[in-house]
Order: structure tokens, then sequence, then C-alpha cells
């Protein structure tokens, strides 16, 4: 039986749990990563689909009996063996081919790779002290990102644990913001001012659901964000943007934020981000830009022009796990002005006190909403190393190619309808509409399909509603993803909603 006390006296024990600097701990390190690799690989190619193909209630039934917890220690091979069956093979296989549903990215190795060591320095970015590297690897990313957006020297950034985090940090900066201006009061150190409930935010009826999330946790509630009709293509109509400022003016109401989204979850469609930038710069508004999808297209060799304007935003969104491939989670806030930061410092005398700062040491807390933080950015740096960026972009031009292709092709097809025929990004969003009349709603048939296919671990692909119908979507993020995979899928969607239509599985 393995105690603490013999840990303690025999660093060369092959079953060591740290990694401490004998032997023993590096050893036991080496024999568990080939362990896991061995268990994934066998996972991942015994996989013939891109889900086992179970209903909830099944799985759920089998990760509850092997959660039970033991008093003695078990070694990682015999708890893998017990894994295997209910969490790995019950889980998504989101790098398979036929995985096409949210944007959810098959993570790249490198990202993998830089997890595990992320995990092995485990660096906390709170404060200089905990991070002595990793402060500086961060911080010269975001320049280089600062740089590939084309922002001001004045810029600068902090590693989020994703989309909802950076939203809402550029919402809480553009609120304290104003209120600082307006009212001349510290939202930070006296709360919201009297007439608080006057603010107003704008963006798109398709903006991201997480910008009225984040209204409702700034204490302004989700009535102050006003949302702004789309035109045909999915985008905020600048015109209505005009008009509801000069309407907000006449009712007294304050607007201290407008909102683009570059790359709206459904149909990747990319607001005017120049004309609004103008806009918000003539009323003296925020313009905050949530390009946690397509911000990726920085990147991006044959596509980057989308994005022109975003070097307009006072804040900005970026993911790292979404088009850029990077394992969840790894998003990214940049700002316009440094300063704005400080509406978010506190100085702790354990953690950054005011003298660090004299000293010019750089403690990244000041930067974030998070105290310990993971070292994220090591993964979008390694990723940039190993892959360089000509290989990087070109897999991001060829998957919104493959969304170009797929909705061409749908197009053709008599039995389905595309909603969206030239994708701006990655998805296509479609129905299958067979030409005789069938016995069933066409909302419960694509529903139906989508929910079939999963349950049956034939394709992953995911639906959505738009003007109150349900639509199919697929989200192609997977370089490796070929346009006959795809046909493929729309093949098993087309097979299955025959059967769905014959009655011959039940809806
Ligand atoms: C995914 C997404 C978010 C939310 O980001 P998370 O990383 O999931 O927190 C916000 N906005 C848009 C447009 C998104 O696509």
């Amino acid at each position: 039986m393995i105690t603490l006390e013999n840990l303690r006296n025999n660093v060369n024990a092959y079953e060591s749990f740290f990694l401490h600097q004998g032997e023993g701990g590096i050893n036991a390190f080496k024999k568990q990563v080939e362990l896991v690799s061995q268990k994934l690989h066998k996972v991942m190619t015994e996989a013939d689909g891109p889900f086992i193909g179970k209903r909830p209630e099944d799985i759920k039934n089998e990760i509850q009996p092997m959660m039970e917890v033991t008093k003695e220690t078990q070694s990682l091979k015999e708890v893998l063996d017990s894994m295997e069956g209910p969490i790995l093979k019950n889980s998504l296989h989101i790098s398979h081919e036929k995985s096409m549903a949210h944007l959810h990215c098959p993570p790249l190795l490198s990202g993998i790779i830089a997890e595990m060591i992320i995990g092995a320095l485990n660096q906390s970015m709170d404060s200089w002290d905990q991070s002595t590297a990793a402060t500086y690897v961060e911080e010269e990313i975001v320049k280089k990102v600062v740089e590939k957006a084309k922002l001001p020297d004045t810029a600068d950034g902090v590693f989020t644990s994703g989309g909802t985090q950076s939203n809402y940090m550029g919402l809480l900066l553009a609120r304290d913001y104003f209120c600082q201006t307006y009212w001349n009061q510290s939202v930070q150190q006296h709360g919201l001012p009297e007439g608080f409930d006057r603010l107003r935010i704008i963006c798109s009826e398709e903006a991201h659901f997480t910008v009225k999330k984040s209204a409702a946790h700034l204490g302004l509630g989700e009535q102050a964000v006003v949302t702004i009709n789309t035109d045909a293509h999915h985008r905020m109509e600048v015109e209505d943007v005009k008009q509801t400022l000069a309407q907000m003016e006449t009712d007294n109401l304050l607007p201290f934020a407008i909102v683009a989204t570059c790359g709206t979850t459904d149909f990747g469609s990319i607001d005017f981000l120049p004309e609004l930038a103008e806009v918000s710069e003539e009323h003296n508004i925020w313009f905050h830009v949530d390009a946690a999808f397509g911000g990726g297209l920085l990147f991006s060799h044959s596509h980057n022009e989308k994005v022109n304007g975003l070097q307009l935003a006072d804040s900005i969104t970026i993911d790292f796990h979404k088009l850029l491939y990077q394992p969840i989670s790894c998003g990214l806030f940049l700002v316009k002005d440094q300063n704005s930061f400080h509406y978010l410092s506190h100085h702790a005398d354990y953690l950054n006190p005011v003298r660090d700062e004299e000293e010019g040491i750089v403690n990244l807390v000041n930067k974030s909403v998070q105290t310990t933080r993971r070292f994220d950015a090591l993964k979008f740096f390694l990723t940039i190393k190993t892959l360089g960026t000509n290989l990087l972009g070109s897999m991001i031009d060829d998957t919104l190619e493959l969304a170009r292709e797929t909705a061409n092709y749908l197009r053709g097809l008599e039995s389905f309808f595309v909603q969206n025929v030239d994708p701006e990004m990655n998805t296509v969003v479609f129905r299958f509409e067979p030409k005789t009349p069938i016995p069933m709603d066409g909302n419960d048939l694509n529903r139906s399909i989508q929910q079939q296919l999963l349950y049956q671990g034939i394709a992953v692909v995911a639906k959505t509603s738009f003007n109150g119908d349900t639509y199919l979507k697929f989200t192609l993020l997977n370089p490796t993803t070929t346009f006959s995979d795809v046909k493929e899928v729309i093949h098993d969607i087309e097979e299955m909603g025959n059967q769905l239509v014959s009655g011959g599985v039940k809806c």
C-alpha cells in the first residue's frame, strides 16, 4: 500500500503523485503520458463515427456507478480502463470528420501538448511572482495579435476564458467609462449612479446572447439591450442604428455601447465595422466588436479583408478555441487604450501592491476579472511556432472554401433549401425539404433528423431556428474534413429524412 510516508522517503518511487525534482516524479509522468496516449489511440481508432450513438439517459446510467470513490489508491491504468467505456467512448469525437455541429473545433496537437505543459508548469497569470516567464509570453502574444489587428500602439489585451468573459469585460469597461465621463462617478468605488436605468447597449438582433447576459450581470438588466434589425445577409442595419440613436436622444436614454458582431454564431455574418465605428465615434459611444468567431480571420490569407474595421474598435473579443483550433479554453480580450484597464484594477497587498508597479513589475491581475488564471497563451504560442502562419492561414481558408462548396452543392439538390447560399464564414444553414408532400411538420422533421443522427452516432450536425423555422447547420471548422465527407453527411441526412417521412424511424 502506498502511504504519504513512503512517498516522501523514496524519491525514486515509480508511483509518484507529484512532479518533484527527483526522478520518481518525472518517470511516473512519462509512464502515465504513455498510458494515456495508448488509451486515446485505442478509443479513437476503434470509434467508427463522431459519436457512439446513445441516448442521454443511457450515458448517465453508465457514468453513475463508476463515480464511486475508493479509499485505497488505484493505479492510473485501472482507472483509465474503467473510464474507457463510460467516459472516453461515450464522448463526442470532436476531431472526427463527421463532427460538424457547433463552433467547437478539433484541437491542434500543438494545443493539446501545450495543455500538458500548462498543467505541468502550473503558472498562475495573476502576479509576476507566480508566472515569472509566462507573464512575458502572454504579453508578447497579445502584442502580436494587436499588430495583426492593426490596433494602435496604445492597445493592450489579456487572455480570458472565452467570448462570454471578453464580452462582459468590454461592456464593463464601456459602462464604467461612460459613468466616469457623464456622471463623474467611479462605479468601482460608488456603484451605479442615479439614473443608470437610462443606460442602453445597441447590438443586432443576431448578436450573441452573452450581450444580454452581460447587461444583466452589470446591473443594467437585459432591458438595457436594444436590438437592431438585420439585412438579408444578417448584418445589423446601420441606418436603423442611427435612427435608434436619434430616438434615444428624444427619449432621454443614454446609449453607451454599440456592439458589432464579427462572425455571428449561426450565419458567420460580419456587421459593417467601419460604418459602425464611425457612428460610434460621432456619438462618442464605446465600440465593442464581438469577433469571438470572426477574429480568427485575422490569420487567414484570402479572407482577412473581411475583418477590416476591427482596428477601429474600443474593445474586441477573439476566441482561439473556435476558428483557431485551440483546446478549450482560450480567449482574448483587447482594448484600444490600455488605460481603460484601470476600471478593473484593485491593489491587494499580498498580490499586486502599488510598489510593484513603481518598480516596473508586471502583475497581469490588473487587466483581468479573474485572479488565479491559466497560461492559455502558451497554446497559441506553440501553435504559431510549430505550424507557422502560412499553414495556419491555409487551414482557415480551406474551411471557408469547403463551406462555400457545400452551400453551392446543397443549392443544387432537389430536397434541400439553403438559407445562406453564399456563406461568409464556415457555417451552412439549410433544411431538408422534400418536394413531395410530407405527413408531418417540416420543423419537427428537421429536428428529428438532427436528433436521430446524433442518437445513432451517424453524424453530428447542429439545429437552429430562423424566422420561426427549424434549420440544420454545419459548422465546418475541421481542415481535414473533405467535400466527400460532407457529401456523405448530406446523404445521411437525406436517408434519415426519408426514413422518418416513411415512418421507418419514429420522430
Ligand atoms: C462563442 C461565442 C461567444 C461566447 O464565447 P465563449 O467562448 O463560448 O464564452 C460570444 N460571441 C460569439 C459571436 C460567439 O460565437
